[in-house]
């Protein structure tokens, strides 16, 4: 489903991405596990098209979504339909607090579908329509009895989960997941993996960024291993933290034991 190929990036000189190259399949979890700085963030922004990087190629569905070596558009609109390939949950859930767990989920589809030519007259069909899918995931998500909560009534965990429920209302073909229980307290961090866990079990394609080495095991089917701009290791999660190759792996790896 995904082919990155060689992608590099640099800020100011810097070089933040060196050579990055993986695919994944659908229906696949790979989990990207680094030290703090090793550019596992960057790449997540890269996919979304939220940073431009300076050279590579990204395909979706064998379509090329991004190649530096061609004059790629910047126009917004174009790059907000290649974005759609891509939902994104971040560490801080990034909810809009002026709004209920509902809306949040609702907006960006309505955003989304105001850009059709025949909104106009389905307006209220499709917004019944895109209420009934957004309440739909709530409840899936747990939270059946949060739906006109705003996010400053909801615990961290609640809204971590309304942020997954967003994500999966443009219903992306692949979901990526930044650190997602890194600003919550201990006890609220298992429901949110909980909720991974059940997308993974549904055959959800996901990419995810975690410090929770454990679930970064036990969830994906590929795990990648990113140090200073570079994967360093990559493999299944029996080959990565069970018969790890390199020292640099190991190493990261024995502060978590
Ligand atoms: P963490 O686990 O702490 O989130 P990370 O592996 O996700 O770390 P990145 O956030 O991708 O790492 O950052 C990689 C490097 O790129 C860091 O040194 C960071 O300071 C730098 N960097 C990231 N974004 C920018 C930017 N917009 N401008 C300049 N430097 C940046």
């Amino acid at each position: 489903i995904l082919e990155v190929e060689h992608i590099c990036k640099s800020f100011e000189g810097t070089e933040v991405l060196k050579d990055i190259s993986f695919s994944l399949e659908k229906s696949q979890v790979l989990s990207i596990i680094g030290s703090s700085g090793s550019g596992k963030t960057t790449l997540l922004r890269c996919l979304n098209f939220l940073e431009r990087p300076d050279g590579g190629i990204i395909k979706v569905n064998g379509e090329t979504l991004f190649d530096a070596a061609q004059k790629s558009s910047t126009q917004e609109a174009e790059i907000r339909k290649k974005r759609l390939h891509f939902g994104l949950v971040f560490q801080s859930f990034n909810l809009f607090p002026q709004y209920t767990a509902l809306e949040n989920v609702m907006l960006a589809k309505e955003l989304l579908e105001k850009e059709q030519p025949d909104y106009k007259v389905r307006k209220k069909e499709i917004h019944d329509e895109i209420e009934g899918q957004a309440v739909e995931l709530l409840k899936d998500m747990g939270l059946a009895d949060r739906m006109g909560n705003y996010p400053h009534q909801l615990s961290g965990g609640q809204c971590q989960r309304v942020a997954i429920a967003r994500a999966l209302a443009l219903r992306p073909d692949i979901l990526c997941f930044d650190e997602p229980t890194s600003a919550l307290d201990p006890e609220l961090t298992g429901e949110v993996l909980k909720v991974i866990k059940g997308l993974a079990d549904q055959k959800m394609t996901m990419i995810i960024v975690t410090h929770e080495m454990a679930f970064a095991r036990d969830v994906a089917n590929q795990v990648v291993f990113m140090d200073n701009g570079f994967i360093v290791e990559q493999g299944t999660p029996d080959q990565v933290f069970g018969h790890t190759q390199e020292e640099r792996t190991r190493q990261f790896l024995s502060r978590f034991n």
